[in-house]
């Protein structure tokens, strides 16, 4: 039986830890429930037209700024298994459900390449596509195959190769033409059995360096990216966020020329004809980092994460953030865009 509950909170269900209510929440174990899901009274009854639908991970990506006046349903849908394999690569195809950590440790611990900068993600196997989850100078559209999943208007199953997903940073096809219409039920990746370690981003350099490491392993890789994540990041069992609120902006040479003339120790990645800002020294550069007021707050180690130390609401942790936005706006002249799901 499938595990259905009415008027049910999501504190637990989300990394803010903000406590709104769901009408209804289905847990969704297995793809095969989902025929089971869209037969029940809550998709067939009178009111069912004016049901919406949200597929929810582990909700580390999302504030909830009110009641959600509709079905929640939580992807729970578990299981790894290898698909195919070659002598340079292996094909494995992972439930939703995962936890996106517990798919890095096993490709880590079975010697297999290609999301070991991506260690300690909060989240889903499902979610990586969603916003083409990155961290470290990788980005899992570079080892996604295809994702398996349901829309949820047509009612109809669906498989998207890589190309069509359509991969840009922190975005996809589910953030545009397919937002919110389609459940992912598994996730087809690519690991590669050859290493080609990528150091180059955040300080894992530096940490090798450090730790005397010419020729890391997989798991020198990841180690340290767990080490430089724990030291940087709030953990959201003690301190309620959801990673990154807004995206690092790019400016276009001439704007970034202005900038470096006003601010000449502004921090900035090269890409091509573009420079990318870092949001978080934006945002610190006006004054946010540490503020706070109640419980809604900017965190005092990373300007870019937003936090709850305890009773704040999605409406204050919002405001907060458009107030930092427009002040960013006032300073540098860059609007800088919103990366969690406001809902
Ligand atoms: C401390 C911290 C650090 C973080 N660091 C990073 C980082 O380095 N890089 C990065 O990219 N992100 C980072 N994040 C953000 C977050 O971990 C990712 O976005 C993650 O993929 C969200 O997974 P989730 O299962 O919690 O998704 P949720 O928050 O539950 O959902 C996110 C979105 O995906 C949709 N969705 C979820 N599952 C499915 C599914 N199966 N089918 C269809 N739609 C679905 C939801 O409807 C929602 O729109 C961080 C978050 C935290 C709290």
């Amino acid at each position: 039986m499938i595990e259905y509950g009415k008027n049910i909170s999501l504190r637990p269900f989300n990394t803010f830890g903000i406590d709104v209510k769901a009408d209804h929440l289905f847990h969704l174990r297995r793809r095969e429930e989902i025929s089971e899901i869209l037969a029940h009274r809550v998709f067939t009854g009178a009111s069912a037209g004016m049901n919406s639908v949200l597929v929810l991970g582990q909700g580390s990506n999302i504030l909830f700024t009110n009641d959600f006046r509709g079905t929640v349903i939580r992807n729970e849908i578990t299981g790894v298994r290898v698909l195919d394999e070659s002598e340079e690569s292996l094909f494995l195809e992972a439930g939703a459900g995962v936890i996106w950590q517990e798919l890095v440790e096993y490709t880590v611990s079975h010697g297999l390449a290609g999301i070991e900068n991506l260690t300690l993600i909060p989240g889903t196997v499902g979610a990586a596509p969603i916003q083409n989850i990155g961290a470290y100078g990788v980005e899992a559209g570079d080892v996604i195959v295809r994702i398996n999943g349901f829309h949820l208007e047509k009612r109809e199953w669906l498989m998207l190769g890589n190309k069509e997903c359509g991969f840009g940073y922190r975005d996809s096809i589910f953030k545009r033409e397919l937002r919110n219409k389609v459940l992912i039920t598994s996730v087809v990746l690519r690991l590669s059995k050859v290493f080609r370690p990528k150091p180059d981003y955040g300080g894992i350099k530096e940490e090798l360096a450090k730790r005397d490491i010419t020729n890391p392993s997989i798991r020198d890789i990841s180690d340290i990216v767990l080490q430089i994540r724990r030291a940087k990041l709030p953990d959201p069992s003690d301190i309620g966020n959801a990673g990154s609120f807004f995206k690092n902006p790019t400016v276009g040479k001439g704007e970034f020329e202005n900038l470096l003339k006003a601010f000449p120790d502004i921090r900035y990645y090269r890409q091509g004809e573009l420079y990318k800002i870092p949001a978080g020294w934006l945002i610190e550069h006006a004054g946010w980092k540490g503020y706070r007021l109640d419980d809604a707050g900017c965190y005092d180690r990373q300007a870019l994460i937003l936090v709850n130390y305890g009773r704040a609401t999605g409406e204050e942790i919002l405001a907060l953030s458009e107030k930092i936005k427009s002040s960013v706006f006032n300073k540098f002249g860059i609007m800088i865009e919103r990366e969690v799901n406001v809902i």
